[in-house]
C-alpha cells in the first residue's frame, strides 16, 4: 500500500496513525493507498513556511528558477511510469491517459521555466518624466485542484506559479491526492528551497478553506465546479485576493452537413466518452444537421459499441471505471431525467455486464437520441460519459442552442467551409472554440472560461502573468 505524507517545509510530515485516510481504487473498491489529512492548522504552518520562503524564492534569478524547473521536469519524467500507475490506481483512467498526463505535466514545467525568462519590464521616457513598468510575484498562492486531472491541473498552476517567483501551498483533492503528491515530491527533490512548496491535504471545507481565507495566500488558483468557485470568489473579495478560477463547462459539438461525418462522429465520441466524460471540455450536447442527423447519429452509436472498458492498468483499455459512486449516481440522474423528457436511449445507459466490472464504477457509453433543452442534461454538467443529439436546420439555429447556457469553456464544430467555421467560433460564447478539432487545449495557448465556467487564463504566456503583479516605477528625471 502506498503512503502519501504532506510536505511542508521541505519535510515529508511522518502518517500519524489518527489522521490518516484510505484511497480505493474505483475499478474495485481495494484500498490502494494511505494519505494523511491535515488540519487548518496544518495549512497554516505550510503558508507560514511559503511565506518565509518568499524573499528567497522571488529574489533568485529568473535563470536559475528555469534551471530547476528543468531539474524537475527531467525527475517527474524520471518517475513517470511510477506516478502514472498511482494515478490510474486512484482515479480509474486507462494507463497510457495517465501516462499522457504526467508527461504532459513535466513539459508544462519546461515550458514555464523558459517563459519565466521572459518577465521583461517596460520603459518610456516623455516630457514628464521617465518610467519603468515591472512585473514582480504577487506572494504566496495557494492551489487548489480537482480530481479529473489531478497531476495535469496542478502543473498548469504550479509551472507559473513558480517562474514568476512566487512560492505555494497546493491542496490536492481529498479522493485523489496520491499521483499530485508525488508529483511535488520530484518538483522538491529537484532541489528547490525548503518551503518553496508545500502540499496540505484535507477537505475544501477546512483545509482549503484555511487556504482561501487566510491573508498570507495573495492569490488562489482554482480549478473545480462552479459551486466552489463562486464560494471561493465571495471569500476573496474580503481582502480583494487575486483569483484564477477555472470552473465547470458545458461544451457544444455542432455538425454541419457538408463536413466529413465519419471523421466527425469518431472526434466526437473521442471528446465525449474519454476519462468517461469527467472533462471539463468533454462533448455535453451535440447538434447535428437535420440532413446527416441519421448518418451521423448511426456512426457514434458505431463508435461507442467498440470502445474497450475495464480496469485501466490492464494494457488496451480505452474506459476504466468513473471516478465515484456520486458520479455514477449523477449520471443515471441526468440520464433518467432525459428519457423521462422524452430522448431515445440509442446505446448504453447501463453498467456493462460480467465478474470484472462487478466492484468498480463502471458504465456504458451512452448514446442519446431526440434531446432538448428542457433536459438537465443538456443544461447541467453530467460530468459522465453520455452523448445527447439534437438536431438543427440552419447554423444560426445551431449556434443559438449553443450559447443557450450559463456555461462556456469550450465549443466545437465541424465544417469543411472554412468561412463558416471562422464565422461561427467568432459568435460562439466560449474561451475556447475547436473547428474541425476536438480538443480547445494547447499549453501555448491561454485556456479558461467565459461566464460561469471561470475568470482568468491559464496556460501560455498570460497563465504566467496570473502569478504577476505589474507596478509602475516613475522617476523624477
Ligand atoms: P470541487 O469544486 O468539488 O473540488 C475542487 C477542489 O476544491 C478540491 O481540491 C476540493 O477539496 C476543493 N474545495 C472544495 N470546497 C472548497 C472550499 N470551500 N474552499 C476551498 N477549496 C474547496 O470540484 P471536483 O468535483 O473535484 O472537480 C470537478 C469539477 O471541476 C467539474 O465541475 C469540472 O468541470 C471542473 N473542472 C474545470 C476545469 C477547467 O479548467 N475549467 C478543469 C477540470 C475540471
Amino acid at each position: 500500500m502506498h503512503h502519501t505524507h504532506m510536505i511542508i517545509d521541505g519535510e515529508q510530515l511522518p502518517l500519524s496513525l489518527d489522521k490518516v485516510e484510505t484511497i480505493y481504487n474505483p475499478a474495485n473498491q481495494e484500498p490502494m493507498a494511505l494519505v494523511s489529512v491535515g488540519t487548518r492548522q496544518d495549512a497554516q504552518m505550510a503558508l507560514k513556511a511559503a511565506e518565509k520562503a518568499f524573499p528567497i524564492w522571488s529574489g533568485t534569478s529568473s535563470e536559475r528558477r528555469a534551471e530547476l524547473l528543468h531539474s524537475a521536469a527531467d525527475l517527474v519524467r524520471e518517475r513517470a511510469e511510477f506516478i502514472a500507475r498511482l494515478l490510474t490506481q486512484e482515479q480509474g483512467k486507462p494507463l497510457k491517459n495517465s501516462r499522457a498526463e504526467v508527461l504532459s505535466s513535466a513539459d508544462i514545467l519546461d515550458y514555464y521555466a523558459e517563459e519565466g525568462r521572459r518577465n521583461i519590464g517596460e520603459w518610456l521616457a516623455t516630457s514628464r518624466g521617465r518610467s519603468i513598468v515591472v512585473r514582480q510575484p504577487v506572494g504566496v498562492a495557494a492551489l487548489i485542484t480537482p480530481w479529473n486531472y489531478p497531476v495535469d491541473l496542478l502543473s498548469w498552476k504550479v509551472g507559473p506559479c513558480l517562474a514568476a517567483g512566487c512560492t505555494f501551498v497546493a491542496k490536492p483533492p481529498s479522493r485523489a491526492p496520491v499521483a499530485a503528491t508525488e508529483f511535488i515530491r520530484a518538483i522538491l527533490d529537484a532541489g528547490l528551497p525548503a518551503g518553496v512548496i508545500n502540499v496540505v491535504h484535507g477537505s475544501g471545507g477546512e483545509v482549503g478553506a484555511e487556504l482561501v481565507e487566510n491573508p498570507i495566500s495573495r492569490k488562489i488558483a482554482f480549478t473545480g465546479q462552479t459551486e466552489t468557485g463562486r464560494w471561493i470568489m465571495a471569500q476573496a473579495s474580503n481582502q480583494i485576493k487575486r483569483v484564477s478560477l477555472e470552473l465547470g463547462g458545458h461544451a457544444p459539438f455542432i455538425v454541419c452537413a457538408d463536413t466529413d461525418i465519419e471523421k466527425a462522429a469518431a472526434a466526437c465520441a473521442q471528446r465525449a466518452f474519454s476519462n468517461m466524460g469527467q472533462i471539463c471540455i468533454s462533448v455535453n450536447r451535440i447538434y447535428v444537421a437535420e440532413e446527416v442527423a441519421e448518418e451521423f447519429t448511426e456512426r457514434l452509436v458505431w463508435q461507442a459499441e467498440r470502445l474497450r472498458i475495464g480496469n485501466g492498468l490492464e494494457e488496451n483499455v480505452d474506459l476504466g471505471p468513473m471516478f465515484s459512486h456520486e458520479q455514477r449516481a449523477k449520471t443515471k440522474e441526468h440520464l433518467a431525467d432525459a428519457l423521462n423528457k422524452g430522448a431515445a436511449l440509442l446505446y448504453g445507459g447501463r453498467e456493462p455486464e460480467g465478474e470484472a466490472f462487478d466492484k468498480g464504477y463502471f458504465f456504458l457509453p451512452t448514446v442519446l437520441d431526440r434531446a432538448n433543452h428542457s433536459m438537465r442534461i443538456m443544461r447541467e454538467e453530467t460530468f459522465g460519459p453520455v452523448a445527447p443529439i439534437m438536431s438543427f436546420k440552419t447554423i444560426d439555429e445551431a449556434i443559438s442552442l449553443a450559447n443557450d447556457t450559463n456555461y462556456g469553456l469550450a465549443a466545437y464544430i465541424y465544417t469543411s467551409d472554412i468561412a463558416t467555421g471562422i464565422q461561427a467560433a467568432e459568435r460562439l460564447e466560449a474561451g475556447g472554440v475547436g473547428v474541425n478539432i476536438n480538443n480547445v487545449m494547447d499549453y501555448q495557448m491561454p485556456f479558461g472560461g467565459w461566464k460561469e465556467s471561470g475568470i482568468g487564463r491559464e496556460l501560455g504566456h498570460y497563465g504566467l502573468e496570473s502569478f504577476l503583479e505589474i507596478k509602475h516605477i516613475r522617476l523624477g528625471i
